[in-house]
């Protein structure tokens, strides 16, 4: 029988100033907890969750609050009300059921509202194998993502651009890449973990993930007893998809790490199993990975298990260990036993495992089988070990980058027309370019047709017209006294031009380097 290399020990991170209910280890009193039972089978895994920490002796107090789908529909259009924010504030710590977002551009996801709003920058997800009581392929799987998780493409920030093109923007900060970073560092220091890989498109994207490689870069030498690697995502993902087991702590932006960590949470038997925990320096969030699964809402089948590590989390998090151990090794227990929801077993089959030794039950079963085994430890699986002992990240001094010397170098102005071929385009800004200007390029959707395009690349009515400093774009010249009141007036030209400008980007140098990207062919 394959042992699995259980170490999902702890997860909770928190610094000693993190609010009223840490360090309560010594306090009798249960611990005021905000619940919100969330939407489609939510309320049935909460439910059960709650269940479960009770009898297994968590001194909690729930408070339960409204949000999701109905606050949505009742006109809060992020799914929250102010009540409810004042009792997250107050209470610090907060144990999340999934919710549904309602379908429609008017509606911004509460999840990442609260994760902003809070400051929840972290975003651990430790994926465990439990093979061969969940039979998978990769017996010694033991991962933890590390999902940055506030900025990239889920800042949120979309514009329609012309009527064919759609934009959303992609920012990364230094200090979203460096705490990030420096948190996976840490976790894994504190958890005796041996490697952090780190994984970007920086090939592609060289500003923004190619900052996240730098810090990573940079960070990684403050930490020479830990293995650093970087792998492109791409072909990262591919080699996790095939050999999971040879990865340890993984650390990306966000979109890669929400992406990475649900594949890995399917791969590990199901998204049922996997829990996640939100940090930040003063609040946290617990919650399973998954969503509000409504196709399966109200059947009572639904697998209650990532919510309940996701508490279990929550609990060492909050000081109590013991319940916290308890709780965990009794769930172990009974996925060795085979007690388990549909989910689990439809992986059992498709791995051909003789599924009479496995005992198919509800939501509600399964939590009384967890509770049954309260007090019992896992015979072939690593039972657990809580420290209680939460993982001080002191907030660290980030590298301060804000005096850099910003110079003007050139502009792109993003133009609109469905009429102009890029050549025609060209023609007529190189001639409202003056004397200040020099138009270098056209680009259409990043690829260069103007000068020397093909008449082949498919162009759109959305056209980005690179200007650059008549004085600037000669080498050894940097600088530009009165730059923007000179491309006020190139915008004036080009609209004397009856041209259509839709937006501008400045391109700078950043302590005289070049801080903006190439169009492909420039
Ligand atoms: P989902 O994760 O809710 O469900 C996808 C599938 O995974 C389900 O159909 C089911 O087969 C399986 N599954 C998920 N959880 C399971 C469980 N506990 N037990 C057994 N099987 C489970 O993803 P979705 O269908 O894309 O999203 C549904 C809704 O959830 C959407 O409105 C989405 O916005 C929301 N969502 C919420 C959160 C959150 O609250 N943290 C996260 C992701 C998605």
């Amino acid at each position: 029988m394959n042992m699995q290399n259980n170490r999902n020990e702890t997860i909770a991170t928190s610094t000693e100033a993190s609010g009223p209910v840490l360090g309560s280890v010594s306090s009798p009193d249960p611990v005021p907890i905000p619940v919100a039972m969330g939407d489609g089978i939510g309320p049935e895994i909460m439910e059960a969750c709650l269940y479960i920490l009770n009898e297994g002796g968590a001194r909690i107090e729930p408070i339960f609050v409204e949000i999701g789908e109905e606050v949505y529909l009742s006109g809060h259009t992020s799914g929250i009300t102010e009540k409810t924010w004042e009792i997250l504030r107050k209470h610090r710590v907060f144990y999340k059921a999934p919710i549904t977002t309602p379908q429609g551009s008017g509606y911004k996801s509460l999840n990442v509202t609260i994760r902003k709003t809070l400051g929840l920058y972290a975003n651990l997800r430790p994926v465990v194998s439990y093979n061969p009581f969940v039979p998978i392929k990769h017996p010694d799987m033991d991962i933890v993502v590390i999902r940055e998780n506030e900025e990239d493409l889920y800042a949120g920030i979309e514009h329609q651009q012309t009527p064919e093109v759609v934009q959303c923007l992609k920012l990364i900060s230094r200090p979203g890449c460096e705490r990030i970073i420096r948190f996976a560092f840490e976790y894994g220091r504190a958890y005796g973990r041996k490697r952090v890989t780190c994984m970007t498109k920086d090939n592609i994207m060289k500003l923004t993930d190619g900052l996240f490689h730098k810090v990573f870069d940079e960070v990684a030498v403050e930490y020479p007893d830990i293995e650093s690697e970087h792998w492109l995502i791409d072909i990262g993902t591919a080699k996790l998809a095939d050999r999971p087991d040879s990865f340890d702590v993984l650390v990306m932006p966000n979109l890669y790490g929400d992406i990475v960590s649900d594949m890995l949470g399917q791969i590990v038997g199901s998204v049922g199993l996997a829990p996640g925990a939100n940090i930040g320096d003063d609040y946290a969030m617990f919650e399973a990975i998954h969503g509000s699964a409504p196709r399966h809402a109200g059947k009572g089948i639904a697998n209650p298990s990532g919510l309940l590590l996701a508490g279990v989390m929550m609990l060492n998090h909050i000081g109590q260990a013991n319940a916290a151990e308890r709780i965990h090794n009794a769930w172990l227990k009974t996925i060795e036993d085979r007690v388990c929801t549909y989910d689990i077993l439809r992986k059992a089959r498709e791995a051909s495992a003789d599924d009479g030794d496995y005992t198919e039950v509800g939501t509600v079963e399964f939590a009384e089988a967890v509770v049954a085994r309260l007090g019992k430890k896992p015979e072939y699986l690593k039972p657990v070990r809580y420290s209680g002992r939460p993982i001080m990240l002191s907030k660290p001094v980030l590298k301060d980058v804000r005096g850099k010397r910003m110079e003007l170098d050139g502009v792109d102005i993003f133009i609109r027309s469905a009429e102009l071929s890029a050549d025609e385009l060209g023609q007529k800004l190189e001639g409202a370019a003056g004397e200040k200007f020099r138009l270098i390029m056209i680009s259409n959707r990043g690829q260069k047709v103007y000068p020397g395009g093909y008449p082949e690349t498919f162009c759109t009515d959305h056209w980005r017209c690179r200007f650059k400093f008549i004085d600037n774009a000669i080498p050894g010249h940097s600088g530009h006294a009165g730059g923007h009141a000179e491309i006020r007036r190139l915008l004036g030209r080009i609209e004397e031009d009856g041209l259509e400008w839709i937006k501008l980007e400045n391109l700078y140098l950043m302590d005289g380097k070049r801080a903006y990207s190439l169009g492909q062919g420039e």
